[in-house]
């Protein structure tokens, strides 16, 4: 057993976090995969700024880091091992300047982080206590003023910026001493650290361990409460209270929060009567439309930027009038089939639907905001695009947000929670692509050229298929809460 720079950083959310992913690897499913390759990307890309490197043996790399420090056969170090007594790590870069080394992590984010100082300042622990003198630590980071010219590579210099946070090293020492203290403890533990339920368990998600760790509290727990003061919810668990149907009426809560705590706890939605008014503003012919995008840290077009939300595939249901029948629906999308920039043809085949619409019906704001992305990239149609969306939206997650209080939510709008929960029957399930990362990764996946065409083929069809699904949902939830309503 050892302690890493990962037990490290998980041991600040929660002791037993890291003591569980030590010992019960889960599956990475295909983010977490892509994430890793894209790291391993940049990575690469990194090495080229350090022309007379070395790069040292991933496996066993003890002993050749050990040799490659005392000659003097590189300038910089690549993927050095060192490990001082149950302490290991690898780091990125080991640039050697005058009176020793620095230290420097790349990653695929677009600033420097706090997470990134720690994960350098615990390498700086541990090298240290290897008797390797550090003089400077830095952080590598994407760069996202950097505009690609297109070509077959990128610049390694102006892709990636490297920002000294050397000054901090005196405020991290300290914290990451105490960090491995804390690890420490925590993983050597036969039982493991308790089990304490707290809002580390659902924020920033629900913790990957929840179902394991907590069996009873995957749902209906006063953290499944929409809109919840979470420092009170960590206050009432310490008073016993961990269910939301155990709240005493005092709490002061929202208005909001009060009614789905009330459905909650009855088991019956509560739907305001005001929704049918919300609903009528919907005017006939309405489109439904949904958007997927794609923001990648290596630019994918020339003339694009790291992380440049670009805009491939829409969706749209077409509705007459409000009570039409399926077989009446009419659905129009929009996928690119070569891998050129997608963005004038998604503007210009969406154009004439946003002309003809009356109302154009959205989830969240998020097509407003794309189409805004579009008009200030000067993309052509973009500007008329979003004007008229701007003039004829409707946001269907916020009518539900607003008056829709059921028990099944489970604190959460997203299209996902809502559709099973309003219209029985269908859901996301079954579905190859079931988010928007996943669709975003199947993108990348279905533009790479060394995608065979016949996966790139089945890539092309989950994504309409998903893409689909999204507005076919809105009007599907869109006529369940007029029923119900
Ligand atoms: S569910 Fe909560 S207590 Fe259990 S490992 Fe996760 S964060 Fe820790």
């Amino acid at each position: 057993m050892s302690v890493t720079k990962r037990a490290v950083k998980l041991v600040q959310r929660c002791p037993r976090l890291a003591w569980y992913s030590d010992r019960v690897r889960l599956p990475l499913d295909e983010t977490a995969r892509w994430r890793m390759a894209m790291g391993n990307r940049i990575g690469d890309i990194a090495r080229q700024r350090y022309p007379n490197g070395l790069l040292l043996p991933w496996k066993d790399g003890l002993e050749p880091t050990k040799a490659a420090l005392a000659s003097d056969v590189a300038d910089a170090l690549f993927e050095a091992s060192f490990q001082v007594d149950d302490l290991v790590t690898r780091v990125d870069v080991l640039e050697r300047i005058p009176g020793g080394w620095r230290l420097i992590e790349f990653k695929s984010g677009a600033s420097v982080k706090a997470e990134y100082e720690q994960e350098a300042f615990f390498q700086t622990y541990v090298l240290e206590r290897c008797g390797v003198p550090i003089q400077d630590v830095c952080i590598g980071f994407v760069n996202t003023g950097y505009c690609w010219p297109g070509g077959d590579e990128y610049d390694p210099n102006e892709l990636l910026r490297v920002e000294s946070v050397w000054e901090k090293r005196d405020k991290w020492l300290p914290k990451i001493e105490a960090a491995v203290r804390v690890a420490r403890e925590a993983m050597f533990r036969e039982d493991g650290p308790p089990r304490l339920l707290a809002r580390k368990c659902f924020r920033p998600d629900d913790c990957d361990y929840l179902e394991r760790c907590h069996p009873e509290a995957t749902e209906g727990t006063i953290f499944h409460i929409p809109d919840i003061f979470w420092r009170d919810a960590d206050a009432l668990v310490e008073k016993g209270i961990v269910f939301a149907k155990d709240l005493p009426a005092d709490v002061d809560q929202k208005e909001s929060t009060r009614r789905t705590l009330a459905a909650m706890q009855s088991g019956v939605p509560d739907i305001d009567p005001a929704l049918t008014r919300v609903l009528d503003m919907v005017k006939f012919p309405a489109l439904f439309l949904d958007f997927e995008t794609v923001g990648s840290a290596l630019p994918l077009f020339p003339g694009t930027k790291p992380y440049e939300n670009i805009q491939f595939q829409w969706s749209a249901h077409v509705l007459e009038a409000p009570d039409q029948p399926e077989s009446e629906w009419k659905h129009i999308e929009y996928l690119p089939t070569d891998a050129s920039d997608p963005r004038e043809s998604f503007c210009s085949s969406l154009l004439p639907l946003l002309m003809n619409a009356a109302s154009v019906v959205h989830y969240s704001p998020f097509e407003e905001r794309q189409l805004g992305a579009l008009n200030s990239a000067e993309i052509p149609g973009g500007k008329e695009c979003h004007e008229l969306l701007r003039a004829k939206q409707w946001d269907l997650m916020v009518a539900i947000k607003e008056n829709v209080f059921h028990p099944g939510f489970k604190g959460k709008v997203s299209i996902k929670v809502t559709l099973p929960n309003l219209v029985e029957g269908f859901s996301y399930e079954g579905l190859t692509i079931k988010d928007g990362q996943a669709a975003q990764i199947a993108y990348l996946r279905m533009i790479d050229p060394e995608t065979s065409p016949a996966d790139a083929a089945q890539i092309r069809a989950d994504l309409l298929a998903y893409c689909r699904l999204d507005t076919e949902a809105m009007v599907r939830i869109f006529q369940a809460l007029r029923t119900a309503a």
